[in-house]
């Protein structure tokens, strides 16, 4: 050894302090790296990061992203567990890892929004198609013998829908057809993708579960992230392979704000949950309104498959739709939402404060259904606000159709 004595500079980063490993708390630690350190030459060789908790490289996991996967993966009763920077990210990683030049996917018509977007224009530049199904059609699926991929989405985006989950998933089955379903609704609460209640009393399950942790994990409105939750080895290793290929990295800060989350989101689902069925129930009184769009109110639209699948918890996340009387001009609509104090407008939901957004029927779908009275739809999604005030506020809003119509006399 030389008797070289170190520069301080040196010292900060080479330390020779480590914690005592003992120490245990309420939250977990927040690992953070790009580098991770090999013992020697050895080690860094025979470490793979496809192997399941083999440190590598940040990219790949950290403890700290391995432990939210794993609670995720308990959330949602599956085995594997992939996070994405986005829900959105989440999807297209599914898309990119399973799909390839003249495969077809099958994308339901009230899927949400960006999903339909990747379809047309991304997936269609490797030469992927794609067809939009009525998820509450009676007939069977139109599988091609080119579809690889069936999407799900219980209840539909913005209309709501609750389709018959078990019944799709089990036509993919029968035509070996992978389905993923975009569970960011069900959260994992509302009921299992992995047991979907059957009409022949058993269950169903999906191969894949996405979930945009943004949302309901989150709960802060300040965090983005996505899941891929899945049972099958050969299905997680097909997907993380891509993962890692597209550099999908989350942040540990991030990790950790949703690791701070999930303790209250049976809590906050079920807070959430009561205040928006209070609410739509209040809306569907009122006489400006035509249509609530709830699965869990006996109006809403594929209810009976609602019971059947989520019967057991009876749950519900807290949003829903109304469509309004269709003699109202969209500028009475506006001013609806602009007359709000607390719901504020914006994208998103699950977090704390009270969501309005608008959506114009050719927006959401080229031929309106039947079912569905033809009209801008509003979109709630409740927050944590006291339900009495938010009440409050929609009535105060609502004053904007009366005086409409006084204008109109
Ligand atoms: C918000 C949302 C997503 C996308 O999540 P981001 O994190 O915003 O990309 C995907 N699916 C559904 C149903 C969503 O509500």
């Amino acid at each position: 050894m030389s008797n070289h004595s170190r520069a301080t500079s040196t010292d900060l980063i080479h330390h020779s302090f480590h914690a005592a490993p003992e120490f245990e708390a309420v939250m977990p630690p927040t690992h953070k790296a790009s580098t991770v350190f090999f013992t020697n030459v050895a080690d860094m060789r025979q470490r793979n990061w496809l192997r399941h908790d083999d440190y590598s490289y940040g990219l790949h996991g950290t403890p700290t992203t391995f432990h939210l996967q794993a609670r995720l993966a308990t959330l949602e009763g599956g085995k594997h567990c992939l996070l994405a920077p986005s829900g959105l990210s989440a999807l297209s990683m599914v898309h990119l890892a399973l799909l390839t030049t003249g495969d077809e996917v099958l994308i339901p018509i009230n899927a949400y929004g960006p999903t339909r977007d990747l379809a047309e224009h991304l997936l269609q530049n490797f030469a992927i198609s794609y067809r939009l199904y009525d998820p509450m059609s009676p007939e069977p699926l139109a599988f091609s013998a080119c579809t690889r991929l069936l999407w799900l989405e219980a209840a539909g985006s913005v209309t709501m829908e609750f389709p018959h989950l078990a019944s799709l998933i089990q036509q993919a089955r029968a035509h070996n057809i992978i389905t993923a379903l975009d569970n960011t609704w069900g959260a994992g609460l509302a009921f299992s993708p992995f047991a979907v209640a059957n009409q022949q009393g058993g269950h169903e399950a999906v191969d894949i579960s996405v979930h945009a942790l943004t949302k309901y994990p989150s709960g802060g409105a300040d965090v983005l992230m996505g899941s891929v939750v899945t049972r099958d080895d050969s299905l997680h290793q097909r997907l993380k392979r891509v993962h890692g290929q597209l550099g999908l990295g989350v942040g540990a800060n991030d990790v950790e704000l949703v690791l701070r989350s999930l303790p209250s989101l049976a809590l906050r689902y079920q807070a959430q949950d009561q205040s928006a069925r209070q609410l739509a129930t209040w809306l569907q009184q009122q006489p400006a309104v035509a249509q609530v769009l709830h699965p869990a109110l006996a109006s809403g639209i594929g209810h009976d498959y609602w019971q059947q699948t989520c019967g057991d918890q009876a749950l519900a996340a807290g949003l829903f739709s109304i469509i309004f009387q269709p003699h109202y001009p969209q500028a009475a609509i506006d001013a609806f939402c602009d007359y709000l104090r607390l719901f504020r407008l914006g994208y998103s939901w699950g977090g704390p404060v009270s969501l309005v957004m608008l959506y114009e029927p050719n927006q959401l779908r080229a031929e309106w259904p039947d079912y569905l009275v033809k009209g801008s739809v509003v979109r709630f999604s409740i927050g944590l606000e006291d339900v009495a005030d938010l009440q409050a506020d929609l009535a105060q809003a609502l004053t904007v159709f009366e005086d409409q119509q006084q204008a109109f006399w």
